[in-house]
């Protein structure tokens, strides 16, 4: 075979990708189950650059050059599985098997083990930047064995989203699921990001008395400072938009219960199981599902609790600035979660993420790209062991610039009734890091009462038990 790489799984991410490649001066052989699709490619799009159509499994396979680079861009779940499972037998050993899908973690870990027993490499790629991105760059995070990495890497470097700096936003994230794991984290901060600029737009509106055209216009401002970023942008433009229909604002006429596909919800699993406080995510995460929760919502509106009160001019400009503040602060907690999450997937999987790399190829192509991560980025190259973004010498600089807003805007919305889960939980997030001492002792406390559950002292080594029950004296409990 000529090609050097395979797509399988034309739908939008797949023929978009497959696209880049060509477009990119690769040969790229194109196959899909239902052969239209494969077609349908080759006849818009065959100018672009060098396809080989493959209607049959067979064909697909014998038109790729060895190593053979075989990528699936199907529905994530079953359908992988049941397309690794068409293709398998046809490959030979050394061959690479790249899952470009959403595909959880836990199954691309399953599935490299599998095929590694079969001699084949099985790589599972992350890819964010939705389909524009899958043909004019995206963000790349593969995962899978250094070795495929040599062999597939120059080739997703010619496809990948470039930084600011021209790097390309690809990196080999580590081994068998990094990639996929990395990408789930990246969805969960997209989560939390798209939360708190929600937040940030309804005290605009509720507590400053803006209109979204009015909003839009701060936004587009902000995007021009410390926050600028695509999420930010493409909210300006959203706010922006009048519905032809009625001539009302977009976002007043969009029902107001947010949906999701399950990458954050998977985020904030995955984040349980390691005992990891993404509390960021997990509100934006509980906001959407809140928001959702139509008859719930209908029946408590009315409960008691103050509304806004109205601003006057120069007031309103005042809490505006305020709230980039506090957005921007939430904003470093979140991220400073998120990567919590990917340290300790690392050390769980022995994966060795690099976090600075990892900021490196978020910096373009993917929907979180911002100005700040190259700030991260910096933060981690300077100190690659930085237990936590909050004790970087900038971002705490930072937020001590911005913690008196931060707190006067969780103030009002709590005493106008704005919900602000993803502000006041970063806030608290940051406090409790911040503490001296937790009420967590307390808690201690409380389970050896009822549980004998034992304590450990502040002057002591060991593990104690108060006999609660009894006459109150301590043992030692190992
Ligand atoms: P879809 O998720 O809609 O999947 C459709 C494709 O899967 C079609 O090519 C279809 O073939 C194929 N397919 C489904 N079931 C099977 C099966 N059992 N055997 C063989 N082929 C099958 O396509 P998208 O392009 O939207 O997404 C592709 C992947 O990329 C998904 O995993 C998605 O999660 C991921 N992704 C999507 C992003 C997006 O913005 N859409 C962003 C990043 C990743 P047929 O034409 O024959 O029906």
């Amino acid at each position: 075979g000529t090609a050097r790489i395979g797509v399988t799984g034309l739908a939008v991410m797949g023929r978009n990708l497959a696209r880049n490649f060509a477009r990119n001066g690769l040969t790229v052989a194109v196959h899909n189950r239902t052969a239209s699709r494969t077609r349908a490619l080759v006849d818009d799009f065959g100018d672009e650059g060098s396809f080989v159509a493959c209607e049959s499994a067979e064909e697909f396979v014998a038109a790729l050059e060895r190593p053979r680079r075989l990528m699936i861009m199907v529905k994530a779940g079953d359908a992988t599985d049941a397309v690794i499972e068409e293709f398998a037998p046809l490959l030979e050993e050394g061959d690479i098997v790249i899952d470009g899908g959403n595909a959880h973690f836990a199954d691309t870990r399953r599935r490299e083990k599998a095929l590694r027993e079969r001699g084949i490499h099985f790589v599972g790629v992350g890819v964010s930047g939705g389909e524009e991105g899958a043909l004019n760059g995206p963000s790349i995070m593969p995962g899978g064995s250094a070795a495929s990495y040599e062999a597939l890497g120059p080739l997703l470097e010619r496809i990948a989203a470039r930084a600011p700096d021209g790097t390309p936003c690809v990196t080999h994230v580590g081994p068998d699921g990094a990639g996929h794991f990395v990408k789930m984290v990246h969805n969960g901060i997209e989560y939390a990001d798209m939360q708190l600029i929600a937040e940030a737009y309804h005290l605009l509106r509720a507590v400053a008395g803006y209109s979204p055209a009015r909003i839009a216009e701060t936004f587009r401002t902000w995007n021009t400072g410390r926050l600028d970023s695509y999420l930010i942008e493409i909210t300006a433009e959203v706010l922006a938009h009048t519905d032809a229909a009625t001539g009302e604002p977009f976002v007043d006429v969009v029902a107001d219960r947010a949906e999701q596909k399950g990458t954050g919800r998977w985020t904030v699993q995955t984040a349980l199981d390691l005992g990891v406080p993404v509390s960021g995510i997990a509100e934006a995460v509980f906001a959407r599902s809140l928001s959702g929760h139509a008859e719930l919502r209908e029946s408590s509106r009315g409960l008691p609790g103050p509304g806004p009160a109205a601003l006057d001019e120069e007031a309103a400009a005042r809490f505006a600035d305020r709230v980039e503040q506090a957005l921007y602060a939430s904003k470093i907690v979140s991220y400073t979660q998120g990567f919590h999450q990917v340290r300790a997937g690392s050390e769980e999987y022995g994966w060795e993420v690099d976090p600075g790399a990892v900021a490196a190829i978020w910096r373009a192509g993917c929907i979180i790209r911002a100005a700040f991560l190259d700030r991260i980025r910096e933060a981690y190259d300077t100190r690659p062991g930085l237990p936590s973004l909050l004790t970087d010498k900038l971002f705490r600089e930072e937020i001590a610039a911005a913690q008196d807003d931060w707190r006067e805007v969780v103030a009002t919305a709590a005493r106008q009734g704005v919900p602000t889960p993803g502000f006041s939980a970063a806030l608290a997030y940051y406090d409790a890091l911040r503490a001296d001492r937790l009420p967590a002792a307390l808690t201690q406390g409380q389970r050896d009462f009822f549980g004998a559950h034992t304590y450990r002292r502040t002057d002591r080594e060991g593990a104690f038990h108060t006999l609660w029950a009894g006459d109150r004296s301590e043992v030692a409990a190992d």
